[in-house]
């Protein structure tokens, strides 16, 4: 199945000048979505990941999705002020102006093995903040793994020293 026939390009969304990769149009599809988590869990199957990190909020559908794949448990990271429990944040820089990231400071034990899932690779702040909060709080990171991957942004350089692999790249 050609996963990138089913990715609708929507011009101008979210702001003028950005083309949005909307994943709606795959994942309606019943035979999208399976293909979709097969390409993502395959690298990881027999790796010993136990838990599986999505960023919100796209990245949870997509996340847990993988964790159920792989046997593994599901942790989220929320933008500010969602999660209920004591969190941790770590900020990051956007074109204009910073945004952060939030987890539960008891979400994950020293040393678990961790994948974060997220669907879009653009210039890897989003993904560089989430992988220093698995950091921080002693996780041991194994990889990170996207739907999409947007080669000429780039995002891999944030992520330096990082396993980092994408199903599709542009
Ligand atoms: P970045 O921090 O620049 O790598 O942006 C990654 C986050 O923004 C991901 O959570 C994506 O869901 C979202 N994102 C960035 N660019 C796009 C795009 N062109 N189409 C869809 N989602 C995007």
């Amino acid at each position: 199945m050609d996963l990138k026939q089913h990715i609708r390009h929507v011009p101008d969304f979210p702001k003028p000048g950005i083309l949005f990769y909307d994943i709606t149009t795959l994942l309606r599809n019943p035979g999208g979505l399976k293909a979709t988590i097969d390409r993502l869990s395959e690298p990881y199957e027999g790796k010993g990941i136990e838990a599986v990190i999505g960023i919100e909020s796209r990245g949870f559908i997509l996340g847990a999705t993988v964790a159920e794949r792989l046997g593994a448990g599901f942790i989220p990271i929320r933008k500010p002020g969602k999660l209920p429990a004591k969190s941790l944040r770590e900020s990051y820089a956007l074109e204009y102006g910073t945004d952060a990231l939030e987890i539960h400071e008891d979400a994950i034990q020293r040393g678990q093995r961790i994948l974060i899932v997220d669907d879009v690779l653009a210039t890897g702040g989003t993904a560089a903040a989430a992988a220093g909060l698995v950091k921080q709080l002693g996780g041991e990171l194994h990889g990170l793994a996207f739907l999409i991957e947007l080669s000429f942004l780039n995002g891999k350089s944030k992520l330096s020293g990082e396993q980092v692999y994408s199903v599709l790249q542009y």
